[in-house]
């Protein structure tokens, strides 16, 4: 049995397709003293590999954070399995709401310095003092409500296609920015009551800690995010009052909770949701982009992307070079989603 993975991307999405059996997309977190990181690592490396089990997650000493795809036959004794980790028993997991199984096509487990590149500095504030947590029920109560603050702890490219209706969505690439302005901009209103959502709840942790910390009175989070809030509204037979797609970090880039389509391709402007990749791998830039704009531009974020598919070995070192000096490496940064979109149309801006 190895640690590590050692098929290529292709070799990867090619065996995913042809498996002959359906998988199960889940999520979970939870903020846990870990001694030894990477030994729990390797410990969950081994035993989910074992179980063909596929995902992104994360361990840091303050927990654990996944996003993962189980084999739907293992499901059951996956679960039952991670009851017997003390640190991970009795953990709410999340199910997708719109699940083809083909979010991830590999198992990845990172340890890091945190289960969240938040940016904060945790020792500044206490973290274990958080907000209320609101069942989707609750939440849904108070959401419309007009001495009520709504806001969206995401970055704006999700909220883009996706939010609850009149919620504060600021223009934030990172979760660090997007708190901060959060705190700025509300320094008024600390007395209001606020109502913090992300898409599986963790960011709201220490979102939630963090205002508290700063002063904010009333905060109160939307347990589960999301994604649970989706489920349990479906159960409960109640209208949405999130409206458009849940953008989620696998291979799927989102999952639609009432069908509504909000927001607009970034290249002719016409009604769409669906995020790509720049197709130039020198740029992988994260955009909207319509289906007959993904002809045109042979899914490419413009022109000069669209050129740079077609240049010869020589040119392509030259290009190398100058979409360097131009984006940085957009692939380190997860999939560069934290680039801001502004340079690819301004009149769409
Ligand atoms: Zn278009
Ligand atoms: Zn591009």
């Amino acid at each position: 049995m190895e640690l590590y993975n050692r098929y290529s991307r292709k070799e990867l999405i090619q065996k995913l397709m042809d498996e002959p059996f359906e998988r199960t997309t889940i999520s979970f977190y939870r903020y846990v003293r870990l001694a030894d990181p990477q030994d729990f690592r390797n410990l969950l490396f081994l035993d989910w590999s074992s179980q063909n089990c596929f995902g992104r997650i994360y361990v840091a000493r303050e927990g654990i954070n996944a996003q993962m795809s189980v084999p739907t036959h293992h499901l059951q004794s996956f679960l039952d399995k991670l009851q017997q980790y003390v640190e991970l028993k009795d953990m709410p997991i999340k199910f997708a709401v719109e699940d083809n199984g083909k979010s991830f096509y590999k198992l990845t487990i990172k340890v890091r310095p945190k289960i969240v590149a938040d940016g904060l500095d945790d020792q500044a504030f206490d973290t274990t003092d958080v907000g209320r947590h609101l069942t989707a029920a609750e939440f849904h109560r108070l959401v419309d409500q007009p001495d009520v603050l709504v806001v969206d702890m995401r970055n704006h490219y999700e909220s883009e296609i996706g939010h609850f209706k009149g919620a504060i969505c600021p223009q934030a690439d990172t979760f660090r920015e997007e708190i901060e302005m959060v705190a700025d901009q509300l320094s008024d209103v600390k007395d209001r009551k606020i109502l913090l959502y992300c898409t599986g709840g963790v960011r709201c942790e220490k979102a939630s800690s963090y205002l508290r910390h700063h002063g904010f009175k009333d905060v109160n989070q939307l347990h589960g995010g999301i994604i649970e809030y989706a489920r349990q509204i479906k159960q409960l037979k109640l209208e949405s009052k999130f409206i458009g797609k849940n953008f989620v970090f696998d291979e799927r880039l989102g999952e639609s909770i009432n069908g509504e389509v909000i927001a607009h391709c970034h290249q002719c402007g016409n009604a769409c949701d669906t995020h790509v990749n720049c197709a130039n791998n020198l740029c992988h830039l994260l955009f909207i982009q319509c289906s007959e704009c993904a002809r045109r531009y042979e899914g490419c974020c413009g022109d000069e992307c669209r050129d740079a598919l077609h240049v010869s070995a020589e040119d392509r070192q030259l290009l190398v070079q100058t979409f360097q000096r131009k984006f940085g490496n957009r692939k380190a940064f997860r999939k560069g989603i934290n680039q801001k979109l502004s340079f690819i149309k301004p009149e769409h801006e």
